[in-house]
């Protein structure tokens, strides 16, 4: 199985390598060469479980000897408190897909959880040692950091941004264990952590540095991120088809709440593999590059980056963009180099209208403001007793004003225990207080679970405490490495 370049056709590496280096190496992102050809069979699935679907689904992108790839999907979900993994919960105006249940309470852990195993079985019959570098919005960094711990042959270096992250998301991390694993915060957002980490890849200066270990991504740039995000939109179509709410064949919405777009480029590939979908919602919160991109063909990065409520999504440059724009395009790698260098140059770039249809025919899009976002989880709370998360918020106030065909399902990304601040003020109308106490407050007034991952963290003994501009993450890394093991 072969993955092509999105800014080259001719850069074609087999899955295993494609896996490895997470990037390629002009900068573009590996896509599956013949995935037009790949179909799912939804007949086929009406009686599978979880780990079953996704067997079906990673199959298809991964050449693994068949008996491994299941035993590690086993491995991998049977870290989620509920064998369902993705619980499906109806509300009255939607249904909402509960992503959260994984070891770190995010929807990062889905994919998280597994690509790890992935990852070794790439690496099996070789000494090749990984070194992944990993920029985060809050939540890939500690579900990546949970996934990597301890796995043989691998390293793993998580940045974040100082002040970008909530207060449980940074003790997530700074409480990490593992002796392979160090976390640094950088001075600066998301976007400069992410496009930093991106230029440290390609840098083969640091890479000779590094001897036989070779730097790979647990960002969704990475292919084994991004197809284990695909199974859930399968899961939760089957699942409505099971309790009678949709026929077999029946098109169905979802709405995403969007920040590098890998989670709802997971449901255009759900798509193509033959799901039927009527409308993928891109929802923002007010940094929304994204629905003025799919409204009017321009992507423009020239603006503010704002601190909201729903952090995960603070974000700018939205990497697996690349990929839509290159399928939607017939796999025209000129016209995505020529994209990505105007990008690079300008912050900037227009796609042609035969693209804009496209898109305006796959996606719809919505935005909510922390106002917003704040109303609707007081509101759902109130009118439903069902607690969200500020980012399942934003897409849930985005689903609230689109006018969709059909049944929707909204994607929980996050458990609402790791934005207490934000969810207690909605809910209470209190901020001025300790997370934890917050988070006792949200329990007793609610009684919604806390997981269990969140409960004893204030508790756990703070293990990193790194900080470096982001111009000194590379001479870092060179630090860092020689003290891991
Ligand atoms: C990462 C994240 C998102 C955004 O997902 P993308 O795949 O980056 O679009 C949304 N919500 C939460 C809670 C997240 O952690």
């Amino acid at each position: 199985m072969n993955y092509r370049s999105t800014r080259n056709n001719t850069i074609r590496k087999n899955d295993k390598t494609a896996l490895l280096q997470g990037l390629s190496e002009d900068g573009g992102l590996f896509v599956l060469e013949n995935f037009n050809e790949k179909k799912i069979d939804l007949k086929n699935l009406l009686d599978k479980s979880y780990t079953d679907i996704a067997f079906e689904v990673l199959k298809l992108f991964f050449s693994f000897d068949e008996s491994k790839l299941k035993s590690v999907i086993e491995k991998a979900y049977s870290k989620f408190s509920t064998s369902k993994v993705t619980p499906l919960v109806e509300l009255k105006d939607a249904y909402v897909l509960e992503l959260f249940h994984g070891p770190t309470s995010a929807f990062k852990d889905v994919a998280l959880t597994l690509l790890p195993y992935l990852i070794q079985l790439a690496l099996e019959g070789s000494d090749q040692e990984i070194l992944i570098l990993t920029a985060t919005s809050g939540d890939t960094g500690k579900a990546a950091l949970e996934g990597f711990k301890d796995v043989d042959q691998t390293e793993i270096i998580v940045f974040y941004p100082k002040n970008g992250v909530s207060k449980i998301q940074e003790l997530q991390m700074r409480t990490q264990e593992g002796k392979n694993t160090k976390v640094c915060a950088i001075e600066g957002n998301f976007d400069d952590a992410q496009t930093a980490v991106k230029n440290i890849f390609l840098d083969e200066e640091l890479q000779k540095k590094l001897g036989k270990k070779k730097f790979s991504s647990a960002n969704s740039i990475n292919i084994g991120r991004l197809t284990p995000q695909i199974v859930y939109y399968i899961v939760a179509y089957i699942d409505l088809v099971k309790n009678k709410k949709i026929n077999l064949g029946d098109k169905i919405n979802f709405v995403v709440p969007t920040g590098n777009f890998g989670d709802i480029l997971a449901g255009y590939y759900a798509k193509k593999l033959g799901l039927p979908v009527n409308k993928l919602v891109c929802a923002s919160n007010k940094n929304n590059v994204l629905y003025d991109f799919l409204t009017t063909g321009i992507y423009d990065r020239n603006r503010e980056f704002l601190k909201t409520i729903s952090p995960s999504m603070d974000i700018l440059i939205s990497s697996n963009l690349e990929r839509l724009l290159y399928d939607l395009s017939g796999s025209d790698d000129k016209y995505i180099k020529s994209l990505m260098d105007e990008l690079k140059q300008s912050g900037k770039y227009q796609v042609n209208t035969d693209i804009l249809a496209k898109l305006k025919a796959e996606f719809g899009s919505g935005y909510a403001s922390d106002e917003e976002t704040s109303q609707v989880i007081k509101k759902v709370w109130e009118e439903e007793k069902y607690l969200l998360d500020p980012h399942t918020a934003v897409a849930y106030k985005v689903m609230l004003e689109q006018n969709l065909e059909g049944e929707t399902v909204v994607l929980s990304t996050a458990s609402p225990y790791k934005f207490c601040t934000s969810v207690a003020n909605a809910v209470l109308n209190i901020t001025d207080e300790d997370e934890f106490k917050l988070m006792e407050k949200l329990y007793e007034f609610t009684k919604v679970p806390v997981p269990e991952n969140l409960k004893n963290l204030n508790s756990k003994e703070i293990r990193h405490s790194d900080l470096v501009k982001r111009e000194d993450m590379a001479k870092y890394i060179l630090e860092a490495e020689k003290c891991l093991k």
